[in-house]
């Protein structure tokens, strides 16, 4: 189980999550105007392929191995195309190469056989496809302008639990806390403003308090 955050929010005495969720938006907002996705992709296919590859490793790892990797596989049936061995060497770099082959083996079969070559939409089917998980799911479909859920990581989870916007730890719990709390209009913005003020300011170990534009009245883990 990693780490927990949730005691740290008692340190200062700040108004209910539901008055505050509105103001914490917009703070981040201004201060991560720039905050999107830092996977690189085109397609739908590469966009499926980077998350799917971006499980336990970083995002700048994975857009190195997908540099080399999408001009050489650029439809399903080219994942399918060659040996497996290859396909584990040439996603190496990305780590646990032989279950993330597997699964996009599985998935680009499917993606063929039941969905004509194309990415589905619905959520449901993204589900089905081998090796795609809920947070998977989450990230394409946000990306394709149809959150259906919100992306819970390491960062959404740390700063979730600092902000006291939850206090369970299981990702599928606090998915479903900031659901509850976070308009759905903001569903696919919401987690990478976290994701970037956590990688900016809102560090795990050493939090930047001094430089947080929410701890003056947002946040009740503020040491400041
Ligand atoms: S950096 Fe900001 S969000 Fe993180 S604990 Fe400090 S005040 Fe709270």
């Amino acid at each position: 189980m990693p780490r927990s955050y949730v005691a740290e929010a008692r340190r200062k005495k700040v108004e209910p999550k539901r008055h505050r969720i509105g103001p914490i938006v917009e703070a981040l907002a201004v201060e991560h105007a720039d905050a999107k996705i830092a996977l690189r992709f085109e397609r739908p296919l590469e966009l499926l392929v980077s998350v799917m590859l971006s499980a336990q490793t970083t995002d700048v790892n994975v857009n190195r191995v997908t540099e080399k990797l999408f001009a050489k596989y650029r439809r399903p049936e080219d994942y399918l195309a060659v040996p497996v061995e290859e396909l584990e060497r040439d996603i190496f770099a990305t780590g646990f190469y032989r279950q993330k082959a597997k699964a996009l083996r599985g998935t680009m079969q499917r993606i063929i056989e039941v969905h004509d070559g194309e990415v589905p939409t619905a959520f449901d089917d993204l589900l089905k496809l081998p090796g795609v998980a809920r947070k998977t799911a989450n990230v394409v479909s946000a990306e394709r302008g149809n959150a259906q859920g919100i992306v819970v990581d390491t960062h959404v989870r740390r700063l979730s639990q600092r902000l006291a916007l939850t206090k369970q730890e299981d990702p599928v719990k606090i998915e479903r806390d900031l659901m509850r709390l976070v308009p759905r209009v903001d569903w696919a913005r919401f987690p990478h403003l976290l994701i970037w003020h956590g990688r900016r300011i809102c560090d795990a170990r050493r939090p930047r308090c001094e430089e947080c534009p929410l701890a003056e009245s947002l946040c009740p883990s503020s040491r400041v």
